[in-house]
């Protein structure tokens, strides 16, 4: 199984490293596509591309939308100088988002416009967020998808309509733990609608920790660290939501994962 989106570099993973890496291992853990957030955490997400794990890592390197605001004014010659660096890196997690409203719409699109120009520039596919922002995002994406070698919504919330609108983009459709919560009929409903090349699975661990989710034998009680591990129960509610079986799930979404990020 490929985890299309997690964030590895995250404190929380640190210190439960051994666990999760024995749930990951466990859950039959192949590929894990981890993206940094802002110039904050990109060194850390460098020191992971260069670690021994036992699946491929990829990593991704971008400004989140929530961090758009006072960037340092070096991050853009930063963010290239790593690109560069790093020749499979990928570019992201960029967006949109409409959940935390703290940020101008046009700030949060300069900034992700940049951001797609730099990915067209250097010919790497890109992972997206859009949350509460779909719809927005999808207008953005329109006058660069064609020349983008690919790209990803990740932990997919929006409507059947904008999820037609980015397949035909040529757009990856991921979906996260949010499926395994029986309430979130549109998520499932868009699960169900996706075209079966255009379907990835992922935790954005260490967030979303998912109804039905294991626990690592580190977590307290109140905060449990949701880790690549549970992908197993996305794959498997997933499978059902399609009436397919675990391991063609498996299969498919880690074949889209390959293709999308080479
Ligand atoms: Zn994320």
């Amino acid at each position: 199984m490929f985890d299309a989106h997690a964030h590895l570099q995250d404190p929380r993973f640190r210190e439960v490293y051994e666990s999760w890496l024995e749930a990951a291992t466990h859950a039959n853990i192949t590929g894990i596509c981890s993206c940094g957030t802002s110039p904050g955490d990109w060194e850390a997400t460098r020191t992971l591309a260069h670690h021994p794990f036992p699946f491929r890592l990829v990593t991704g390197f971008g400004v989140h939308p929530w961090y758009v605001r006072d960037l340092p004014a070096d991050w853009q010659e930063r963010l290239e100088a790593i690109i560069v660096q790093e020749p499979t890196a990928v570019i992201g997690e960029i967006g949109l988002d409409g959940l935390r409203d703290t940020t101008s719409w046009e700030l949060q699109e300069s900034i992700l416009r940049w951001q797609l120009d730099l990915a067209i520039k250097h010919n790497r596919p890109v992972v997206l967020h859009g949350a509460r922002a779909w719809g927005r995002l999808v207008d953005v994406l329109k006058s660069y998808a064609n020349q983008l070698p690919g790209f990803m919504a990740h932990s997919f919330g929006g409507s059947l309509e904008t999820l037609k609108e980015l397949s035909r983009l040529g757009g990856y459709l991921s979906f996260s733990g949010t499926l395994c919560n029986v309430n979130a009929t549109k998520v499932r409903l868009a699960a169900q609608a996706v075209p079966e090349d255009r379907l990835l699975v992922e935790t954005d661990s260490p967030d979303l920790f998912p109804l039905g989710g294991k626990t690592l034998p580190t977590d307290k009680a109140d905060k449990p660290v949701n880790h690549p591990g549970n992908l197993s129960l996305v794959c498997n509610t997933l499978a059902a939501l399609r009436n397919l079986a675990p391991e063609i799930v498996a299969e498919i979404t880690t074949d889209n994962a390959k293709r999308l990020f080479k």
